[in-house]
């Protein structure tokens, strides 16, 4: 899920949204790099945690949520309106988000909307930055798609 404005990895998040038995290994996962980036032929793949994530992704129009995934099987799905960013680097830093928040929510027993997405959040904010993606014109971006599909002013 990338309904929020991105933002910095903040300690505090594990304090405040994550149970006290899973702080120890959300600290450590929102710590470690991706690796290997691609995306070809609709699969998405990166080195993450030790493993090779490859998720298939859909793409789906009017999709609010920008992005998403599936508990059952390893798919992705993001929204038609993120592959009109002129930046490519965008479109892989929300699969990059999707791919670490479906492998360490199904993983590691994490609740998506809280733990694994701060997780999610805090990997794929260290890869953007390292990788100029421009914060601002990414959540503008991400904001509008939302606000579209979900009709709200
Ligand atoms: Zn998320």
């Amino acid at each position: 899920m990338r309904v929020m404005a991105i933002k910095r990895f903040n300690r505090e998040d594990i304090l405040n949204f994550v149970r006290p038995e899973k702080r120890k290994v959300v600290a450590r996962l929102a710590e470690l790099k991706p690796t290997g980036i691609s995306f070809n032929d609709s699969i998405f793949r990166v080195l993450y945690d030790g493993k090779v994530l490859r998720d298939k992704v859909i793409i789906k129009p009017h999709y609010a949520w920008v992005g998403g995934w599936s508990r059952k099987n390893p798919v992705i799905y993001i929204d038609d309106d993120i592959l009109a960013s002129p930046d490519h680097k965008e479109l892989l830093s929300l699969l990059l988000h999707e791919a670490v928040e479906r492998h360490v929510a199904t993983t590691y027993d994490l609740h998506e909307y809280d733990e694994a997405h701060i997780v999610a959040e805090s990997v794929e904010f260290n890869w953007a930055v390292n990788h100029g993606v421009s914060y601002h014109d990414y959540d503008i971006l991400t904001d509008l798609i939302r606000k579209k599909e979900s009709n709200e002013p």
